[in-house]
């Protein structure tokens, strides 16, 4: 019996569900289709990092024998959608049977959900077991319980896969060293350079293809130089467990204007499309702890990130999808201004994130959440339009990690199923974490004069805004507080400032 096994973009792991138990006569279909380039405007280096390593991975397979069939991009006959040419290939070799892993975003498992009518033969969708909770695994977590908190679902998972335990405890005997992990970049500490990939003969092929057919997209292909094969992939991992994976907890959140990779992994990119393993990757960092060559506030933190909140977000975005796409929980209603594409503004903390993603496609976390994520929630951008944003920049972004981390964790636009409060913070953070504010237009101890940082007179607004909901949140206390003991004229001020500057944003004018 002849199977077609359809490898989807980023799903280039050898180990994959629907690549078990092939025979001889089956087939492995892999199609590059401009649907998946532009359903959103993907940044160039995305696309090239996706249809790189498909070319590589499709290569791999067929030096170890598999039949391949590969649609490239160009090919005139392309039907450029995935249903397309999963028919074409139906109807080209007449299979018994088509399997496929269980794609990761909703989207196309919509799509995959009308293969069996658009081809007339049989799909079976197996499980996606390259994520280490199953969606079985997580829907019993969260029954019965009011609020689902990522921290409690961590311990689960370390337990369940005996990562960081000591017997039954927790290695260090605590769950948790992020309290460690907050420290400002002192002045003059400078981080590693990182290990890059210039692109061999396939990548620069495929930068060429890409820059001609996606010249609109926001930054550009030029620069390229992620991992495109598990091999890569692993070399670059294992750079940064030799090297910066012991400094890894300590500057976890802290930022530099020119330095955007800090001592960050960077390994989402080649781990979402399926080139690392993540439980090898947990397992890697243990062993580094263990051999004595990384503190546990470093290990434990980078694990967390992987065991805890990639596979949480993950089962967040499968337990309330469809709807968790339309939540807007705070009601937030502003267009997406222009510097979020061009980076054309005097805040230099989001001229400096904006560029760094414009030239990367990446920004590590922090940035990512409190300067463009905190911008966008402090000024009530509408949660559909940053959505498309960060899906479109980033060179790691698939919608069942992107959406739960900008909708929920961002925007708190979900309500609080991913946050218990929003992540809402004033210049001061920004200027305690980074060194941005110093050489900025702004002035960041200022709220409301014609030079105030507008992070601080959008965050007393925002919190004015929503006074009524966040006092009855008590992590939000504080603030609320703050702002009861603000003086009526500063804060009339302020708000003022606010009003401007939202105004400014609207007509399109630079702020
Ligand atoms: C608004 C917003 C949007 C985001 N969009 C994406 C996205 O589209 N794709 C994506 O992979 N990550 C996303 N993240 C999470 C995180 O910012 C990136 O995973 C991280 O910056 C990738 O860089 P790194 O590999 O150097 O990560 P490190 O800081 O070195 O962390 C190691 C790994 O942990 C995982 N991880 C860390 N934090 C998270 C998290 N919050 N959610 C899920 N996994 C996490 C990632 O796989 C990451 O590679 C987003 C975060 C925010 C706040
Ligand atoms: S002063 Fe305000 S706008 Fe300027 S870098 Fe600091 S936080 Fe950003």
């Amino acid at each position: 019996m002849s199977t077609l096994r359809v490898v989807l973009g980023d799903q280039l792991s050898r180990g994959l569900a629907a690549l078990r138990g092939a025979a001889a006569g089956d087939t492995v279909l892999l199609a590059e289709v401009v649907g998946e380039c532009t359903y959103v405007p993907h940044h160039p280096q995305k696309i090239v990092l996706v249809l790189s390593a498909m070319r590589h991975f499709a290569a791999a397979l067929a030096a170890d024998g598999f039949a391949v069939r590969y649609t490239r991009l160009d090919d005139p006959a392309n039907a450029q959608s995935l249903t397309g040419e999963v028919r074409r290939a139906a109807a080209a070799l007449r299979p018994e049977k088509i399997v496929v892993t269980a794609p990761g975003e909703w989207r196309v498992a919509q799509d995959v959900a009308g293969w069996e009518a658009a081809c007339g033969v049989p799909v079976e969708v197996v499980e996606d077991d390259r994520f280490l909770a199953s969606r079985k695994f997580f829907e019993v977590f969260a029954r019965g319980r009011t609020q689902l908190r990522m921290e409690f679902f961590y311990r689960e998972m370390r337990k369940a896969h005996g990562v960081l335990m000591d017997g039954g405890v927790p290695a260090g005997g605590k769950w948790n060293f992020d309290s460690e992990n907050r420290k400002a970049l002192p002045k003059g500490l400078r981080p590693p350079a990182i290990k890059r990939f210039a692109p061999d003969a396939v990548t620069q092929e495929v930068m060429t293809l890409v820059k001609e057919k996606f010249a609109t997209h926001y930054g550009s292909a030029d620069g390229f130089d992620y991992p495109v094969t598990a091999a890569q992939a692993r070399a670059g991992f294992a750079e940064f467990l030799a090297v910066r994976l012991k400094d890894f907890g300590d500057w976890q959140d802290a930022m530099a204007a020119d330095e955007p990779f800090m001592f960050h992994a960077l390994v989402s990119a080649p781990l979402n499309v399926g080139l690392l393993d993540p439980l090898e990757l947990c397992r890697a960092a243990e062993e580094t702890y263990r051999a004595g060559a990384a503190p546990l506030n470093a290990v434990e933190g980078f694990i967390r990130q992987i065991l805890g909140w990639r596979e949480f977000v993950r089962g967040v975005y499968w337990l309330h999808m469809p709807e968790y796409a339309a939540r807007n929980a705070l009601g937030a209603d502003k267009r997406l201004p222009a510097f979020f594409w061009t980076g054309a503004t005097s805040m230099r903390c989001v001229a400096a994130v904006v560029g760094q993603t414009m030239r990367h496609a990446y920004a590590h976390h922090i940035q990512r959440l409190m300067i463009t994520g905190n911008f966008a929630l402090l000024a009530g951008l509408h949660p559909d339009a940053v959505d498309e944003w960060y899906l479109a920049v980033y060179a790691d972004a698939y919608e069942w990690v992107e959406m739960p981390n900008t909708r929920g964790m961002a925007l708190h636009a979900d309500g609080g199923t991913v946050g218990s409060k929003p992540y809402a913070a004033s210049g001061a953070y920004i200027n305690r974490m980074s060194d941005y504010c110093g050489k900025c237009f702004y002035d960041v101890k200022d709220a409301a004069g014609d030079r105030a940082c507008p992070f601080n007179a959008l965050y007393w607004d925002f919190i004015a805004r929503h006074a009524d909901r966040f006092s009855g949140n008590p992590r939000m206390a504080m603030p609320v507080r703050g702002l009861k003991n603000m003086a009526p004229g500063k804060l009339a001020a302020v708000r003022q400032r606010a009003a401007w500057l939202l105004e400014q944003m609207e007509t399109g004018a630079k702020i």
